[in-house]
């Protein structure tokens, strides 16, 4: 791997920076792999990179439909914070904040990681005794969040209107987790890539996976694809809003629902927006990209769907509460919008383990939430595909808790799954 450093850089700009060479390999897929990832998202590409590094298993392929990052990965918000109410929620997604903070460096590759606090808004005394019981519960778990006042949240975000005759929801309080922040979607997944492609994993793009096959015996033998049949004994499933289409090619079912959840961004200006703001109860949250952007998202369309687009009236929603809560952007234009497929559980939160099938190994339920989790749910899926058993951050995210009424409510606890 061509090494990345302030040097290197300069040392290009001599000779026209000709001497780049591409980032990752574009190989035929073999016949053969120890180990197949379906899904070239930041989770799959993640669990790859691991799966090499920390657990020696170098023969392996992720198998992507489009382009790699081209699904979740490369269509969300990014906003990071582990600040969830339980216990186990606690350990999982501060395991991938804890990951992010070192990223970049394990990589060699910038993913703009920056820790510049995310705050979320209370408007009624739900909201507070509800954000309150957050702060106590994550602070009992080391992880680290703060009750501010509505003074406070000027203070710390200026642009902010707390409080007005004219506002129908006042801010009231904030909880704010100074370490939350935001990354580069795009650059998680090409630093993913590059590092695992170097470590001699195969990325294959364009390289739908259509059935899985199963041997006498019941376990995975061999994949299906657009580009031919490659055999393996163990395949991990890191295909966000498709998983239950993938999990379905080898007989599972599972307890997911997929939804379009949009966002938007508006055109660039300079520097007006100092860190990430979450209004649960309106439905909005908001940030600006280094490219000076405010990248926009709201809640999920109220309907299922495969398609990768939304409702005009949510976007419309999102941005009435937005104008409320910052009347300065009342002005700012909107460049565009989008949606991906978010594939959501019952309690929302993920399904990280293995299946009833051997040799099957899945990654999914993030829901609305899960690029927060990429290195964490990549590192982990990593572990439990090349030990075949979880880890014990993600062994109370199974599977057979649904049926067994172990349910690690987020939804019920939070009312929203961002
Ligand atoms: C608009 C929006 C905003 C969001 N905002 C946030 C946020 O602010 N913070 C946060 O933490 N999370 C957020 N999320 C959620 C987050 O994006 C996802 O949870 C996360 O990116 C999932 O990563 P992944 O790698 O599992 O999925 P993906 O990046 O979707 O990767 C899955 C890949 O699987 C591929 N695939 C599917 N089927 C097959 C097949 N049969 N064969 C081969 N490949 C296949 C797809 O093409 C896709 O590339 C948001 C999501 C959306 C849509």
């Amino acid at each position: 791997m061509q090494k990345f450093s302030g040097f290197g850089l300069i040392a290009r700009a001599f000779g026209a920076h000709k001497s780049w060479q591409a980032q990752w390999r574009d190989p035929e897929p073999k016949q053969s792999y120890d180990a197949v990832i379906v899904g070239g998202g930041g989770h799959g590409l993640g669990a790859a990179y691991y799966l090499a590094k920390e657990h020696g298993m170098r023969n392996i392929a992720v198998l992507e439909k489009g382009w790699i990052g081209g699904g979740n990965t490369g269509r969300n918000t990014t906003i990071i914070r582990s600040n969830y109410l339980f216990d186990e929620s606690a350990a999982l997604y501060d395991h991938a904040v804890k990951l992010w903070e070192g990223l970049s460096q394990d990589l060699n590759y910038n993913t703009m990681f920056s820790q510049r606090g995310v705050l979320m808004l209370a408007h009624n005394i739900h909201d507070i005794q509800s954000f309150k019981r957050h702060v106590h519960a994550n602070r009992a778990n080391g992880v680290d969040n703060e009750w501010l006042t509505p003074e406070e949240v000027k203070e710390f975000c200026p642009a902010i209107n707390v409080g007005g005759k004219d506002m129908r929801y006042p801010i009231l309080g904030g909880a704010l987790q100074r370490r939350g922040g935001t990354a580069r979607h795009d650059a998680v997944a090409w630093g993913f890539a590059r590092a695992a492609d170097a470590l001699g994993v195969d990325i294959i793009q364009n390289c739908e996976v259509t059935a899985i096959r199963r041997d006498a015996s019941g376990a995975v033998e061999a994949v299906e694809t657009t580009r031919g049949t490659i055999k393996t004994k163990k395949v991990g499933v890191s295909a966000a809003g498709h998983t239950s289409m993938v999990l379905d090619m080898a007989g599972v079912r599972m307890p997911l629902e997929s939804y379009p959840l949009q966002a938007l961004v508006s055109e660039p200006v300079k520097p007006a927006f100092n860190c990430v703001v979450m209004s649960n109860t309106i439905h909005a949250y908001i940030s600006q990209s280094d490219k000076g952007e405010m990248v926009i998202g709201a809640g999920t369309d109220a309907y299922t769907s495969y398609s990768q687009r939304g409702a005009l009236h949510i976007a419309t929603h999102t941005l009435d509460a937005i104008c409320e809560l910052v009347p300065m952007f009342r002005r700012l234009r909107m460049l565009r919008m989008w949606g991906g497929i978010v594939d959501v559980t019952p309690d929302r939160s993920p399904i990280l383990g293995k299946t009833p099938v051997k040799g099957l190994y899945v990654n999914c339920g993030w829901g609305t939430g899960g690029f927060k989790a990429t290195p964490g749910a990549g590192n982990l899926l990593a572990w439990t595909i090349a030990k075949d058993e979880p880890h014990p951050i993600n062994a109370p995210f199974t599977l057979e808790r649904f049926r067994e009424g172990r349910l690690i409510d987020e939804a019920a606890a939070a009312a929203v799954a961002h």
